[in-house]
């Protein structure tokens, strides 16, 4: 018998591997599906190796090794944590808004038991999914009535849809934007059934031209936050009340698509020019939309606020059904709305908040100790340094306000910066980091006071 021959034969069978103690324990562990893949793939590359005369010994430790590590591989979870040091607060790419232990414990509460979802207890009868939210959205927005669908684009949809299908929505040229994720307003317009009447010119929109496009076909006057979008110099927009006066005057209902929807009024930190979702109810505006996980820092979602007959028109609409969110979401949305009642706890138990309000200097004090874990698990010969620098808010919110922020910056010895970049990216837990004039750079606003410990130990197995 060939060496090779010899070596074949003394493989073991799949059944084998299964019934040892290793195989008992992965089942344990694993599912059944993968292990028995996992097993099938080594003993398959094994032989293609001894084929190739690239073994001349089996090692059956090796081989076993190499099955839990592939069981593992496979049964991965995708969807997992990672460290956001990019500073930017709203990352669409890394999940958006992040929620706090007490919210979930509600979505949790709803979650593990049957509930009051679409029942009236009171009335032993059938209720309302959106009864839920009604009267916080009512005390916080000041709007008369609201309710909240899948996310912000079919907030937008459903709401073209029902109050204006197969008639025209006029809309100024300077606003028919495409934010992130291919939501383009002319193509949720035609989505939706509804024709659009484009007004104005790029750079300038006057309220005449609102007004000679209005005709008997016309059902709605739509206003749209420019998101991640500005326009300098030689421009005019229409502003939003002299658009809802024209409404007025010709009763055609106006709606505004305000993005991000802030709820606290960010002036006082010397950011003025986003309006919050309580000054435009105030204007008389008909309609409002707005992001659940953008500024307003809960669970993905979108909020439609605005008069008690459009809503109600609105909800009639049979979109509504698919764009309906589920209970868990709705939970979420209680709790952090909850929190809104009073805006010193907003800003304080709503992260998304709290990261882009909190103080220059508490930042600074956390990239402290980003540093110090860092400089006690990295070699000399890596450069780490405090920087000051600036972050974004992300999610097409307030895109031209820089927030200062202080980062940790590295330069690694031996390795690129990429390499550095790619470690900690493909570690784990995972860090996304940016890459700045060739040092890479740990923004302190984003990085959680609980994962400091994780980034040093992160950086000192990408680093060394
Ligand atoms: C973000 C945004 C949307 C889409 O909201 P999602 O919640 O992401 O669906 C729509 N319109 C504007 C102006 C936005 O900024």
């Amino acid at each position: 018998m060939s060496d090779k021959q010899r070596l074949l034969s003394a493989m073991p069978a799949v059944d084998e591997v299964l019934r040892s103690t290793s195989g008992t324990s992965w089942l344990k562990t694993y599912p059944r599906r993968y292990v028995l893949q996992a097993i099938r793939e080594t003993i398959e590359s094994t032989r293609q190796a001894i084929l190739k005369g690239e073994i001349n010994e089996l090692v059956m430790e090796e081989m076993f090794h190499s099955i839990e590590a592939r069981a593992q591989a496979l049964s991965d979870l995708s969807l997992k944590n990672v460290i956001n040091a990019t500073g930017t607060v709203i990352h669409t790419n890394l999940g958006r808004s992040i929620l706090t232990g007490d919210v979930l414990d509600n979505v949790k509460r709803i979650a593990c038991g049957y509930s009051n979802l679409e029942y009236d207890i009171p009335g032993g009868k059938r209720g309302k999914r959106y009864s839920h939210v009604q009267k916080l959205i009512r005390d916080i927005t000041g709007a008369e009535a609201g309710l909240i669908v899948n996310n912000n684009a079919a907030a937008v949809l459903v709401c073209l849809a029902a109050l204006a299908q197969g008639k025209e929505v006029i809309v100024s040229r300077g606003e028919l934007v495409e934010i992130g994720g291919s939501f383009r307003i002319p193509d949720v317009m035609s989505s939706s059934g509804a024709v659009l009447r484009e007004v104005g010119t790029t750079n300038k929109t006057h309220i005449q031209d609102y007004e000679r496009a209005i005709c008997d076909k016309t059902a709605l006057l739509l206003k749209v936050h420019q998101s991640n979008y500005r326009m300098i110099g030689f421009t005019k927009a229409v502003e939003l009340d002299e658009l809802v006066a024209l409404g007025r005057k010709h009763n055609v209902p106006v709606m505004f698509d305000l993005g991000s929807g802030c709820l606290v009024d960010l002036k006082p930190y010397g950011i003025n020019i986003e309006p919050t979702v309580q000054s435009i109810v105030k204007t008389g505006c008909d309609i409002v939309s707005f992001s659940g996980d953008k500024l307003l820092g809960g669970p993905q979602g979108g909020v439609i606020v605005g008069k008690q007959s459009l809503i109600e028109k609105i909800s009639r609409n049979p979109l509504m059904r698919a764009v309906r969110i589920d209970k868990l979401t709705l939970a979420a949305f209680e709790s952090v709305l909850m929190k809104y009642l009073d805006e010193e706890t907003a800003k304080n138990e709503i992260p998304t908040l709290r990261m882009l309000l909190q103080k220059t200097e508490d930042i600074r004090q956390r990239a402290e100790k980003i540093k110090a874990a860092a400089d006690a698990v990295l070699p000399d010969t890596v450069k780490v340094t405090l920087m000051e620098d600036s972050s974004q808010s992300g999610g097409g919110a307030l895109p031209e306000i820089e927030f200062p922020t202080f980062v940790v910056a590295i330069k690694p010895d031996g390795i690129s910066v990429n390499k550095l970049e790619e470690r900690l990216r493909l570690g784990s837990p995972c860090i996304i980091a940016r890459i700045k004039d060739e040092t890479l750079i740990l923004d302190a606003r984003t990085i959680q006071d609980s994962e400091i410990e994780a980034v040093a130990a992160g950086l000192k197995n990408a680093a060394t």
